[in-house]
């Protein structure tokens, strides 16, 4: 815009009144986040085809303010969300917004209030953020690594006419854990670095746990740290990798403990079950991801930085 122009502008805005004044300063917010979105989306291009992954692509003119990119193997047109979670959203100027609800871990009611959604379509968008980041898991870990289970009870939060409503989480049917009732959770966490491993896993089973610690530690340079649940007996052999298991109940040696993960636990059990009130077991994979990312290095992970996860790109647990 011309300065002259500019300064009529300024000009005019003195005349306003209050809610003209409410409406310009709604709507530059709304300029300001559809230009954020298009910077966060156009920070993640796409470095291969996504229909061919071959590597050839030009850059092939703006759509929606979006780039565009040519594949010259396949001829197919493609741009930041194509064949990600996020590919079929309409309102993508909105992106950054919505990742800043994210950020801030708002409820899914208050993100729909600053968004101007329907609670059903924030609660989507939500999930379509969260899916990729599920698989942002570590790999080759090395140093010590503390894993520990936690259990999350079984929840249908959110299905219809399931069973009479259980407030505030409620009590199981009995003091033991009936595998029906309650969900065990995997988590991992690498001690004095922020890399956290967290799976839901069907049963609590040597079988489970295998297969979610066998790509995420380095065996040569890992030592796991692990109190003496059954299911954690014989990693030694199975996994080939050094353990420091906890015998009957109590720590092995002074170095033996499993304190930095349970201090995850406490953190992931009170944001689940006390400001979130409980999340549907189906649901569960992405809270863990939701709280990895919130919680990644004193939430250094950026709006832009939400945006790219949603797309696919793996920026913690690196
Ligand atoms: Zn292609």
């Amino acid at each position: 815009m011309e300065n002259r122009h500019f300064r009529a502008l300024m000009k005019s805005a003195e005349s306003l009144t209050r809610s003209q004044r409410e409406k310009l300063r709604q709507h530059l917010d709304a300029c300001q986040s559809s230009e954020d979105s298009h910077r966060a989306l156009n920070r993640h291009e796409p470095k291969a085809c996504r229909y061919c992954q071959e590597k050839a692509l030009v850059r092939n003119g703006f759509q929606n303010g979006m780039q565009r990119f040519l594949c010259r193997d396949c001829g197919r047109s493609s741009c930041a969300t194509s064949e990600t979670p996020l590919g079929r959203l309409r309102n993508k100027e909105k992106l950054a917004a919505f990742a800043n609800c994210m950020r801030e871990g708002l409820t899914v009611r208050e993100t729909a209030a600053r968004m101007g959604f329907s609670v059903d379509r924030a609660f989507r968008w939500r999930h379509l953020f969260l899916k990729n980041a599920v698989d942002y898991q570590p790999k080759d870990l090395t140093g010590v690594v503390e894993i520990d289970e936690t259990y999350f009870r079984h929840s249908r939060k959110g299905d219809r006419h399931v069973r009479k409503s259980r407030h505030r989480g409620g009590k199981g049917s009995t003091r033991g854990r009936l595998a029906k009732e309650w969900v065990p959770v995997l988590i991992g966490r690498a001690r004095g670095r922020p890399f956290v491993i967290d799976a839901v896993l069907p049963k609590m089973t040597t079988v489970a746990v295998d297969a979610v610690l066998v790509d995420a530690i380095d065996p040569l340079n890992a030592v796991v740290c692990a109190d003496s649940l059954p299911a954690f007996k014989g990693l030694e052999q199975r996994l080939q990798v050094r353990c420091d298991l906890f015998v009957q109940g109590q720590p092995a040696s002074k170095g033996v403990h499993v304190q930095s993960v349970n201090a995850y636990h406490e953190s992931l059990k009170t944001w689940i079950n006390r400001d979130l009130r409980g999340v549907a077991t189906k649901y569960l994979s992405n809270y863990l991801a939701w709280h990895r990312l919130s919680f990644w290095e004193k939430s250094t992970v950026s709006a832009p930085d939400w945006v790219g996860c949603a797309l696919g790109r793996q920026l913690i647990n690196l």
